[in-house]
């Protein structure tokens, strides 16, 4: 199945993508951890994207659609994919439906996580991410057994430099403004499906998991 995952910053996608990932052998395709990935290696693309990345702003849509396309092509999203963090535009929604065709790979379900304001505050401010493995803590809600380090891998943990109060205000502003069309435009097309991501992740997964099984 060819899945889109949509929601505020810190309402849970990454972490419902490995859930989703696991059950239903799909790569994970996240934007943000591509170009996070762009910026660690000091690529063209990495430094074009850096700054706008640091200030919590939206990465312009002519660096981001070429990488999406080039991604979506490879072998491994032939049978399914779950795209997280893309689109977050109008402009690339449109340009996501050209890829779908070009690809023969279209988006066929669209999971909104929805989730209150004071709640994405605690989970931002807390989050706390492995640099090497990907793995997401948070401070309170899902510590590590040593403090500051990784259980998978032993790494140091990192909070990401967007990660701030000051910078989710700007990521809120973006969404309202940029993203909440795009979630417009894929439910006049009937394929999306609202998910209450509010309480922990298991009850936010059995929501998704009933969702995608109906559909498949
Ligand atoms: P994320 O990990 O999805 O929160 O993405 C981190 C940052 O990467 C965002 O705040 C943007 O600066 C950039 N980014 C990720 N995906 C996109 C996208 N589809 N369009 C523009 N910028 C993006």
């Amino acid at each position: 199945m060819n899945i889109l995952i949509m929601g505020p910053a810190g309402a849970g996608k990454g972490t419902m993508s490995s859930h989703i990932c696991a059950a239903f052998t799909v790569p994970h395709i996240s934007t943000g951890d591509m170009l996070r990935e762009n910026v660690a290696e000091g690529t063209k693309l990495g430094l074009q994207a850096k700054a706008y990345m640091e200030g919590g702003h939206l990465v312009p849509d002519e660096v981001i659609n070429g990488m999406v396309e080039e991604r979506l092509a490879k072998d491994d999203c032939a049978g399914g994919y779950l795209l997280d963090g893309f689109p977050r535009t109008l402009v690339q929604a449109q340009e996501l439906t050209k890829i779908g065709e070009r690809t023969g790979r279209p988006v066929q379900v669209v999971l909104v996580l929805n989730v209150e304001r004071k709640i994405l505050e605690d989970r931002i401010t807390g989050r706390r991410i492995c640099p090497k493995c990907g793995a997401i803590y948070h401070v309170r809600n899902h510590p590590t057994k040593k403090e500051g380090i990784c259980d998978v891998c032993g790494s140091s943990l990192v909070q990401r430099k967007d990660d701030t109060l000051e910078k989710l205000d700007a990521r809120m502003e973006e969404y309202e403004r940029l993203t909440k069309p795009v979630i417009d435009y894929y439910r006049n097309m009937g394929l999306v499906y609202e998910i209450d991501a509010s309480k922990n992740q298991d009850v936010t997964f059995e929501q998704v998991k009933k969702v995608l099984s109906d559909l498949a």
